[in-house]
């Protein structure tokens, strides 16, 4: 889904809410919608700001949730104790694994992990509408930079 599209659902959202579609609540519509990687709400802020001066960190954060809300951000534990977003309306789902050391993100999707999900759900009458899924652990070149890392006491019976 492009830009322009996404901008006319957001601002059709905000309308069935009764809210105001500001300029500024457009620009961050659209910058979250310009960047393809996983930001936080305070880069999302700093770009906010380069913008429109004026923005506000309250305006960022409501926007925000409102984004999420209406399906068009999914935010994502960065396993470091801050949330991270990014757009997800129109896009293909996809899973992820975090890197605790280096902070890096690699996007996935496995078929069978998906399958199996819906069946556990389908299991006990669940009815899947969504899901995230994090991976934590380290990534190849933090482990190639320190091997120790991969010698973690509670992962050391689990065989790959
Ligand atoms: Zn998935
Ligand atoms: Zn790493
Ligand atoms: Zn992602």
């Amino acid at each position: 889904m492009n830009e322009a599209t996404a901008l006319k659902r957001f601002e059709r959202y905000l309308k069935q809410r009764d809210l105001r579609v500001t300029s500024q609540r457009r620009d961050i519509l659209s910058l979250a919608w310009s960047t393809h990687e996983h930001f936080s709400a305070e880069e999302l802020y700093a770009w906010a700001k380069e913008r429109d001066a004026s923005t506000s960190r309250a305006t960022v954060y409501r926007t925000l949730a409102l984004l999420v809300e209406g399906g068009f951000l999914s935010p994502l534990d960065s396993g470091r104790g801050q949330l991270l977003y990014e757009h997800i309306l129109g896009h293909h789902h996809h899973d992820h694994m975090i890197c605790l050391q280096c902070g890096k993100i690699l996007e996935f999707r496995c078929e069978a992990i998906e399958q199996l999900q819906l069946e556990e759900a389908k299991r006990r009458r669940f009815h899947l509408v969504n899901h995230s899924l994090t991976l934590e652990g380290y990534c190849g070149s933090c482990l190639k930079e320190n091997p120790n890392l991969a010698v973690d006491p509670a992962e050391a019976e689990v065989e790959f």
